[in-house]
């Protein structure tokens, strides 16, 4: 059987199996994929004995950035965002590196929750690993303006300068801004600590504004029920934007394009 993982620490509870198992299934295509812990102190070794054998991988925290180096080749994607969440081994064990994280955004925004990006004011909160990797692929959407939000400001100004040839992106404190936005994207991990970004309610336009947070949860995330106190439009959670950015990185170890939308409902079941 033809073996792929998700690479990550810890990893007990990552979806990706599930997700993959689903893919292969509907698809008819035959392989493995399991869930492996891989050593904090030693990433590099691991991976390449897997690699003795398996044929791809996942990879999340906290290793993106390391799977990068890993990497023999990378697709501009990855180059761009500096971190790599699909390993592929290609003929003679060379390894390309490959970043499908912002597909997977861009994708749930824009063909499962139906947004039009085009002309869109977009504040992006964060300037971790995550938003590196969404930041390409969302200016491709042609947005009038993307704000980079950080609690470290020099972060976002370092990724605003970054990315500053592919559209307009300006970087900014979380208190400095307050005119309403379109569409508000949670990046931070600050949901995975039951805490809020301090950002200004000014910010939504009460049945407008759109907030999208990358966590997903059984319960709403402190953002989204931030935003839903505040009159957002709606509230959106990241299960969609995982669900596709695994289907991308199928798309590149198979050649074959799985379809997300039933799986993504599995998904919604098994979590609600
Ligand atoms: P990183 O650790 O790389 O970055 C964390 C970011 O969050 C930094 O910008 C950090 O700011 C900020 N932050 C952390 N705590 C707080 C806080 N209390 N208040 C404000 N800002 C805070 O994480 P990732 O970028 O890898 O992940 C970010 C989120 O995205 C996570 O919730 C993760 O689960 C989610 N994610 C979801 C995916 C999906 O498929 N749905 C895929 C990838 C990520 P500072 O720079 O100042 O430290």
């Amino acid at each position: 059987m033809d073996r792929y993982c998700v690479f990550g620490n810890p990893i007990g509870h990552s979806k990706s199996p599930l997700i993959h198992r689903l893919f292969a299934a509907q698809t008819g295509e035959q392989l493995t994929y399991d869930a492996l812990l891989a050593p904090l102190d030693d990433f590099t070794a691991f991976a390449r004995a897997f690699f003795a054998e398996g044929l791809g991988a996942n990879v999340t925290v906290p290793f993106k950035e390391e799977a990068f180096r890993l990497a023999d080749e990378l697709t501009a994607r990855a180059a761009r965002a500096g971190a790599v969440n699909t390993l592929k081994k290609l003929e003679g064990g060379r390894l390309l590196g490959d970043n499908t994280d912002g597909a997977g955004l861009v994708r749930d925004l824009t063909v499962n929750a139906g947004l039009d990006l085009a002309g869109k004011r977009i504040l992006l909160l964060g300037a971790g690993g995550a938003v590196r990797g969404v930041l390409e692929p969302l200016l491709a959407e042609r947005p009038a303006e993307l704000v980079i939000a950080n609690r470290t400001v020099e972060k976002a100004e370092e990724l605003a300068r970054l990315f500053a040839d592919l559209g307009p992106v300006v970087a900014s404190g979380f208190d400095w801004i307050d005119a309403p936005v379109d569409l508000i994207v949670n990046g931070t991990s600050a949901s995975l600590a039951g805490e809020l970004p301090p950002i200004s309610p000014s910010l939504i336009q009460p049945g407008h504004t759109v907030c999208y947070d990358m966590m997903y949860a059984k319960e709403p995330t402190a953002f989204n029920r931030w935003a839903a106190e505040h009159g957002a439009a709606r509230t959106l959670d990241g299960l969609g934007m995982l669900v596709e950015q695994a289907a991308e990185a199928f798309f590149v170890w198979r050649g074959v394009r799985p379809d997300s939308a039933p799986v993504l409902a599995e998904l919604r079941r098994l979590l609600g």
